[in-house]
């Protein structure tokens, strides 16, 4: 049970003020019945809350694909650095939104932000082997045989033993001196991709992640932006 005015803050129907005058005003109902008091409890699985005479729709979790901008911050918050909660709208920044893993402050690409707690930790759980695609621009000229050792499970210079990844070698630029990549890791450790091509003594000049799981980076999200999943997509999640 939760107040009739906190239901309709969550589901973003107003600010607080604007929730106070509609219900003073007679424009808020639950189950057919005008509210005078926004502290009137409901059960939104249970109860009909209508906003001027349309049924307010109750939804639990949010999720949204962001395309991270490089220099923005995976976290929802920072005293000096901007974060990718800063990307979103006020109407959908709601304070119980977190992104599902992390992407490095250089790294730009695919990041799912939920107030789903349970799919953000199954998502994230070593048990659960969420691939992630993720494209590079890598220093030097990357062979063939290098797909042979991320497939065998690369060993870093640390001696971090990883499980097997996929790569694809796309295209080596003679003029740059530098290759790109698609490679495909099922974990999620620090710095991995980048630590990766360390272990072959070379460097990642540019990370962009594509897909996570079942979602892939649309072509016309631009950095910066975010859109809200799909139906379908969220089925797939879970
Ligand atoms: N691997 C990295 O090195 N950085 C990321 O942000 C993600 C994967």
């Amino acid at each position: 049970m939760l107040r009739v005015d906190k239901f309709l803050h969550d589901m973003n129907v107003g600010t607080r003020t604007q929730i106070r005058k509609l219900t003073r005003d007679g424009q808020i109902s639950v189950n057919g019945e005008a509210v005078k008091s926004g502290r009137v409890k409901i059960d939104p699985d249970q109860d009909e809350v209508q906003l001027s005479g349309e049924v307010v729709q109750y939804q639990k979790h949010f999720y949204f694909i962001v395309n991270k901008p490089i220099g923005v911050l995976t976290a929802t918050e920072d005293r000096k650095q901007k974060t990718v909660m800063e990307l979103f709208n006020k109407n959908d920044r709601r304070p119980d939104l977190f992104p599902v893993g992390r992407l490095d402050k250089n790294t730009e690409g695919l990041l799912l932000i939920t107030n789903n707690g349970e799919i953000g930790h199954r998502l994230l759980s070593p048990e659960h082997h969420v691939d992630k695609v993720y494209e590079a621009t890598v220093t030097g000229q990357i062979s063939e045989g290098a797909a042979a050792k991320f497939a065998n499970g690369l060993t870093l210079k640390d001696g971090t033993q990883l499980k097997p990844a996929g790569l694809k070698v796309k295209e080596y630029s003679n003029l740059e001196k530098t290759t790109t990549v698609e490679v495909t890791i099922s974990e999620g450790k620090y710095h991995q991709v980048r630590r990766m091509f360390g272990a072959l003594g070379e460097r990642v000049l540019r990370l962009r992640r594509v897909k996570f799981g079942p979602l892939e980076l649309d072509v016309g999200l631009l950095p910066g932006h975010y859109r809200a999943l799909t139906d379908e997509e969220i089925v797939n999640l879970e």
